[in-house]
């Protein structure tokens, strides 16, 4: 037997960005663990990609390109060899633009894979080159990147491990004990120095049960809450005027917008009491160093935008910048400075732009042209898009053609045309971004591809040929389009070659107003951005209600758990999963643990069984994001009752504005 350990990083969508060593034995991975290279990883990694080779030789892998041969759906599917697969995908591309126009293609990607030669590289020349339509990826991150890059310009945030040094740490819509878990460690330190912890959550999480206080808002009532706090600084005189007039603009029209949000209104509309809400606020105004950590749990609802906008105010109008361990941290994937307009090679055509989070409406109403080949990689949208159902029938338009190029058999392969087997990480080369961590990897295929399993480099690259769409000079190798995006830093350049990861310009340990500034034009923070104003359909910090109704009364929240990476391992989660329901809910319903029932709304319904569980608010349920069809009774998941209606920035993703009714099915 042969074995080695070999290095690698983890690329999927989670703020970590892991250092890896992964055992090989024969040829295959028996094992992937954490290695000390990212000192904030350091050694150690989730359960979820612990499970690597189960994902890798698993039954769900897929081996070889394959063909529908049955009705759609059936799962009468019959290999293919790559050539005819690849003849096939051109033939339909070609057959598609010369009918319909270029815009009839719709590439459908995101966050599968999070490395950067993964998406918007090869791929991204063929379908600028074909004239395809343009996808606005707004499922996740759509709002909270328009609010912090309109306040900031995506300034770097606090580094993790630096959260040690805080003597409040604020956890506001985010769950890093199951996503995210890098944070845990540095938080706990924190605490056993004296550090408080306030967590603002509809659920009690983990951390909440160990934080000094737990704000548990219903879902969209984030906003009030930021609002308030703003406010009472003002009002109470406790403002950081000197820093705003030095830093800020927009601070005198934030005050007057956050005016009318008195401590009692807020508790009104986030239904949190105000005795908490004002805690909380004297808590923050007392504490330094604080830190606010926003995640993507505020922004999944109507009011997302203008609340983490809000969240993302706070640390200016209170002061808290210049100081190791104070000010906020919120997607660091900005602060890189890589050339990825170079790799992609292709300027963006002024062709339509489709949003992701309509893709049912898109395939089923859309007639300018009509969508005639969706090509779906990275990606299993029937899991993952709100508004399930619709894009279920639309998924099953005859004269819809789909090709899924994935790594298993998701339920969106189950229904494509085409299903084209992609390489994992593990078996192709990237360039490994983190978001959270102040980290970039170039990594290197540690396996051979199981079955005959191609990368996205190689199909895409392929596809540009065989379509007569390449051109002399075109990048298409990994080394190529490495080489083109470091490009910028030769320092990057030399630290990935030299040690394996490089950190970037502002350091691995930026403090804020000291070693990293906003990167907006005129490196001021922006409170009151126009655009966002202009965007934001009752202006930036307008407040929408809640979409409540006497017939749907429950607000559904889907929040990541620590078993998929949003539905990436979904395959490997086997069993049922219930929806959790406070026991002050299920009792006037008669529903006792155990029971099945029916979770819906106009859109659609969930049958699943009910858990009964005291650390939710009530009036909210939980089923988890990411699940598959197999995870439930119904075939159906949380997203069959998400509208696909859009935050007031950045038109994300409404999910936790699902408002449902729960009922026993009688058995
Ligand atoms: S998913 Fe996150 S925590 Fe898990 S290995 Fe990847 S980067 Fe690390």
């Amino acid at each position: 037997m042969t074995a080695e350990i070999l290095t690698s990083a983890c690329p999927l969508d989670c703020p970590d960005a892991c250092s890896l060593e992964v055992r090989v034995e024969d040829g295959r991975v028996v094992k992937v663990d954490g290695s000390h290279l990212n000192p904030v990883t350091d050694g150690y990694i989730c359960a979820k990609v612990r499970r690597t080779p189960e994902h890798l030789y698993g039954p769900e892998r897929l081996l070889h390109p394959c063909r529908r041969v049955g009705p759609r759906g059936s799962g009468e599917y019959q290999a293919i060899s790559w050539d005819e697969a690849l003849d096939l995908a051109a033939e339909k591309l070609r057959e598609a633009r010369e009918r319909w126009g270029g815009e009839s293609i719709l590439p459908f990607c995101y966050g599968g894979s999070n490395g950067l030669l993964t998406q918007d590289a090869n791929d991204g020349r063929l379908f600028r080159r074909l004239g395809a339509s343009r996808l606005a990826r707004t499922v996740c991150a759509a709002a909270t990147g328009r609010a912090a890059i309109g306040l900031y310009g995506k300034m770097a945030g606090v580094a993790l491990p630096d959260f040690r040094h805080s003597r409040l740490i604020v956890l506001w819509g985010v769950n890093p004990s199951a996503s995210g878990i890098h944070l845990v460690p540095h938080i706990q330190e924190a605490q056993k120095a004296g550090a408080r912890l306030v967590v603002i959550d509809p659920r009690r999480t983990p951390l909440a049960k160990k934080a000094d206080l737990h704000l548990a808002p219903r879902p969209g009532g984030d906003l009030a809450i930021a609002l308030a706090a703003i406010r009472w600084f003002f009002e109470e005189g406790q403002a950081d005027l000197a820093f705003l007039a030095e830093h800020a603009t927009g601070w005198e029209e934030l005050r007057r917008r956050a005016l009318p949000w008195t401590v009692e209104r807020a508790a009104e509309a986030s239904a949190v009491p105000a005795g908490e809400i004002e805690a909380f606020i004297r808590l923050y105004a007392a504490s330094s160093p604080a830190v606010i950590r926003t995640g993507w749990g505020m922004e999944r609802n109507r009011n997302g935008g203008s609340a983490v906008a809000a969240a993302l105010a706070l640390p200016a109008v209170a002061g808290k910048f210049g100081v190791r361990g104070g000010g906020y941290t919120m997607s660091n994937s900005g602060v890189w400075n890589l050339d990825t307009a170079a790799a992609m090679g292709e300027p963006e055509p002024a062709t339509r732009t489709i949003n992701m989070n309509r893709l049912g409406e898109t395939l089923l109403e859309r007639a300018d042209p009509p969508v005639q080949v969706l090509f779906v990689y990275n990606c299993n949208p029937l899991a993952t898009m709100p508004n399930q159902e619709k894009v279920r029938r639309g998924l099953a338009r005859e004269d819809l053609f789909t090709v899924v190029f994935d790594q298993v058999w998701t339920d969106s392969a189950r229904v494509a045309d085409l299903v084209l087997p992609a390489t994992h990480f593990l078996e192709h080369s990237d360039v490994v971004r983190g978001y959270g961590s102040y980290a970039l990897y170039r990594t290197r295929p540690v396996v051979a591809p199981a079955g005959e399993a191609r990368s996205n480099l190689e199909v895409f690259a392929e596809l540009l040929h065989r379509l007569g769409l390449a051109r002399p000079g075109d990048l298409e190798t990994a080394d190529e389009l490495t080489a083109a995006l470091v490009r910028p830093s030769e320092r990057v350049r030399t630290e990935l070659e030299r040690d394996g990861m490089a950190v970037p310009d502002c350091g691995a340990m930026p403090v804020q107003f000291v070693d990293a500034f906003p990167l907006t034009a005129d490196h001021k923070i922006h409170l009151v951005p126009e655009a966002l104003d202009r965007e934001a359909p009752l202006g930036i910090y307008g407040f929408q209600a809640d979409p409540v109704t006497e017939r749907y009364p429950l607000a559904l929240i889907s929040p990541a758990t620590g078993r998929t990476i949003s539905s990436t391992l979904g395959q490997l989660v086997r069993d049922q999963i219930p929806v959790e329901i406070h026991p002050d809910d299920a009792a006037p319903r008669g529903i006792s643990a155990g029971d099945v029932v029916r979770v819906w709304n106009d859109l659609g319904e969930v049958r699943v069984a009910a858990r009964l569980n005291a650390d939710l608010r009530p009036g909210v349920v939980f089923l988890p994001k990411g699940l598959w069809s197999h995870n439930t009774l119904s075939g159906t998941t949380a997203n069959a009752v998400a509208p696909d209606t859009f935050t007031d920035l950045g038109q994300g993703a409404c999910f936790n504005d699902a408002r449902v009714e729960v009922e026993r099915v009688p058995s």
